[in-house]
């Protein structure tokens, strides 16, 4: 049976490594980054903070599993203000994640948890804060929701944050025992 890293390279992410999750730090000032809301996002998806939960909360939800992978898509750019370039990228890293968190969950019957990047942006306009989420089965809060700093993580797992002018990347993990 594959591992779940093995996953992540099949489906094509440019960056597959494990790390020690019992190392996280949950960090308060990574949600009062969130609170600041230079996303536009805070308080206004299922998937954000404040409606995801509290950091110790979810920090708590994280400290079940021991071992985590984490997976990046790395792309270049067309220059500094490549919108449609940041755009494409982030779609194909959604979907890829997608992808590895369905595949993944039946990998481990269920046992893992998989942490996304950025906002929840399955639906075109979130029920938030009128109705329920239409899909809660398949809405995984981003790392800096756990209270994650993304770059800690990659340190941690031996990875590039950063991969030079003129690339993005973007960064998912999946904790598993
Ligand atoms: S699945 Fe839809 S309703 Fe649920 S958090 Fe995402 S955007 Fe909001």
């Amino acid at each position: 049976m594959p591992d779940v890293l093995t996953l992540a390279r099949e489906i094509g992410f440019e960056g597959c490594a494990a790390f020690d999750a019992a190392a996280l730090e949950f960090r308060r000032e990574v949600r009062e980054m969130c609170a600041a809301d230079r996303c536009k996002r805070y308080n206004k998806c299922w998937a954000c903070p404040p409606a995801c939960g509290s950091v110790e909360a979810m920090a708590a939800r994280a400290r079940r599993f021991s071992r985590g992978a984490l997976v990046q898509t790395v792309a270049r750019l067309d220059g500094d203000f490549d919108a449609e370039g940041l755009a494409e990228a982030q779609r194909l890293h959604k979907r890829r994640f997608e992808t590895l968190a369905r595949q993944a969950k039946i990998l481990t019957g269920g046992a893992c948890l998989p942490m996304g990047a950025g906002s929840c942006t399955r639906c075109v306009r979130c029920t938030y804060p009128s109705r329920p989420c239409r899909y809660p089965e398949r809405v995984h809060p981003s790392m800096e929701a756990y209270g994650l700093l993304v770059a800690d993580v990659c340190a941690l797992a031996g990875l590039k944050y950063y991969y030079g002018p003129g690339t993005i990347s973007y960064t998912s993990c999946i904790l598993i025992n």
